[in-house]
Formats: structure tokens, sequence, C-alpha cells
């Protein structure tokens, strides 16, 4: 097996029939196994997904693949910050011996032959995320089905930061009939509440101060339920942004599993407040349970 023991100690393995040789010795040994997707730029919040991962499963794979069919801004994925040589070794120390690195070329061969397929995602993905990032979660589906072919885990850890994502994933395996649980993981903040992002290290000293206030706003908000309509809380925290240096892109309250938005608390088991919002350039999203 074409595997480079790489000099920090977990293997990192390129190419994908190297991949599938991994997977059926680990299979072979009837060990099971874990699958922690991400894109590289690591940091304490992918670091406990890989933890969670390491409890629950015999062998667990890292992947750091930052995939631009879910780049919906060709400058956002330009400036993607790429750290293989900190990743692998924050992997190393978490105990992760195992890292699929591919290039683009290895995860989307030409010719395509599924380029055109459109990938149903129940309509969780119309707002928030998905209307502002046209095709985004296209893409995701597109390199998840890929990975989850190759790898067949029995669990896949996803955060709970992408709140979206995560139930979009949901949604993708069951729709593909794949036998994988998807584990959500809570998010992991800084000290002063921020959610841990790759994107935070794009940030300046200043951006990164300002940002704070994303969680101030976030978590005050439960409190809130009982005296505020969904609408009040909406025109709340946009009032709480507006004319500092945070730009809130959107704010929403939705049925936490249809990913619609609700106009009474009584409309939805649970409802979840999800924003996304501007430090200059850089988009930073979070979101938390409401009801
Ligand atoms: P990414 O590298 O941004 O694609 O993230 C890879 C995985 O890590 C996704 O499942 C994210 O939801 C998860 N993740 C990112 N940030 C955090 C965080 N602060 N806490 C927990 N999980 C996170």
């Amino acid at each position: 097996m074409q595997i480079d023991q790489h000099k920090i100690g977990a293997d990192l393995i390129h190419e994908v029939a190297t991949l599938k040789n991994w997977v059926s010795e680990v299979r072979s040994k009837g060990a099971s196994l874990g699958f922690v997707p991400t894109m590289g730029a690591l940091h304490e919040g992918h670091v406990s997904l890989v933890r969670q991962a390491l409890q629950e499963n015999d062998e667990v794979l890292v992947s750091i693949f930052v995939n631009p069919t879910q780049f919906n801004n060709s400058n956002d994925l330009a400036t993607y910050p790429r750290t293989l040589e900190q990743d692998l070794a924050m992997l190393s120390d978490a105990g992760c011996r195992c890292v699929f690195s591919p290039s683009v070329d290895e995860v989307y061969p030409e010719p395509a032959p599924d380029e055109k397929r459109v990938y149903d995602l129940g309509g969780l993905d119309l707002y928030m995320e998905g209307a502002f990032r046209p095709g985004h979660f296209q893409g995701v589906a597109m390199v998840l089905e890929r990975f989850f072919r190759w790898i067949s885990p029995d669990r896949a850890y996803f955060g709970k930061k992408d709140f979206q994502q995560l139930k979009i994933v949901q949604h993708l395996v069951s729709q593909l009939e794949l036998p994988i649980t998807i584990v959500p993981v809570d998010t992991i903040r800084d000290a002063d509440g921020l959610a841990k992002s790759s994107r935070n290290r794009l940030l300046s000293d200043e951006q990164r101060k300002d940002a704070a206030v994303l969680p101030e706003i976030l978590h005050a908000l439960p409190a809130r339920v009982a005296a505020e309509s969904p609408e009040e809380m909406k025109m709340y925290v946009s009032g709480q942004l507006k004319d500092g240096p945070v730009r809130l892109q959107y704010f929403e309250i939705v049925d936490a599993d249809t990913l619609r938005p609700v106009s009474s608390w009584s409309q939805a088991r649970h409802t979840q407040g999800c924003l996304a919002a501007y430090l200059g350039d850089i988009r930073l999203i979070d979101n938390i349970s409401l009801t």
C-alpha cells in the first residue's frame, strides 16, 4: 500500500485506491470505523469530533480536503487556510492514526460521469446557508457521497456549529440508504464564546475582538423567548448589530427539524436561531437552540 509513514506519526493517504485498501484491511480485522470529514485548518472543535470518534470506534479516519464544489465564492476558496503539517501534528496528538488528504483530481477525476447529479435535500437547503450560498449544499452532498461510498464508515461525526449541514447530511444518508450513523457533536467555543472556526484565523485582532458580540447576542436569546415573538427576536438581533462593525447577513429562527422559518414558538417541536455575519470579508456562522 502507498501510505506515507508521516514523520509526525499519522498515516497519510492521498489516493482513493489506497484508501479502499486501508478500509478493507480495517474491515478484515472486524474493526468498527469512524469517519471525521474536515477541510483542515484544524482547531479544538475538529479535535473534539476526533476524540469522540476515537472513543466510539476501533479505527478512525479523518479526511482533510478543501472541497471546491461547495465554495460559491472563489475568493473564499482561494483564501481558505491550509495548514496540513500543523493539522497532522494535532491529529497525531489526539491519537488519530490515519488521514485521507486527496487532491482535487483524485476526488473529481475527469470526465465526471455524475457531475450533473442533483441531490434531493428535502427542502432543508431552501433557507439560510442554502439561500445565501447557492450550490453549497449540492457540493457538500457531492463530496460526502463519494467519501461515504469509498469509506463506508459505521459512524460519521459532524459539528452542531454547522447546524443546517448536520441536518442535510442526516437527510442525505437516509436518502441514499447508506448504513451510516451520523453523530452530532457540540460546538466548541473560545473563552469569550466565539465558536471555533477555521476562518477565525483570518480575522485581524480587532475583528476577532468584535466577533465576540455574536455569541454574546446568541446566548442572551433563550431567556427572551417567553417575552418575544420570533419576529420581535429577529428585530432585536438585527438592532443589536446595526451600525456596529459586524454585518449581519441573516438571523433566522427555524423549525429545528424542517429548517423552515417559524412565525410562532408553538409552530415547531424545537426551534433554532441561526445566523451568518461578516467581519470585513470573513463570514462566520453560529446558532443556538431556542425552544
Ligand atoms: P470544516 O473543516 O469547517 O468543514 O468542519 C469539519 C467538521 O468540524 C464539521 O462537521 C463542522 O461542523 C465541525 N466543526 C467546525 N467547527 C466546530 C466547532 N467549533 N465545534 C465543533 N465542531 C466543529
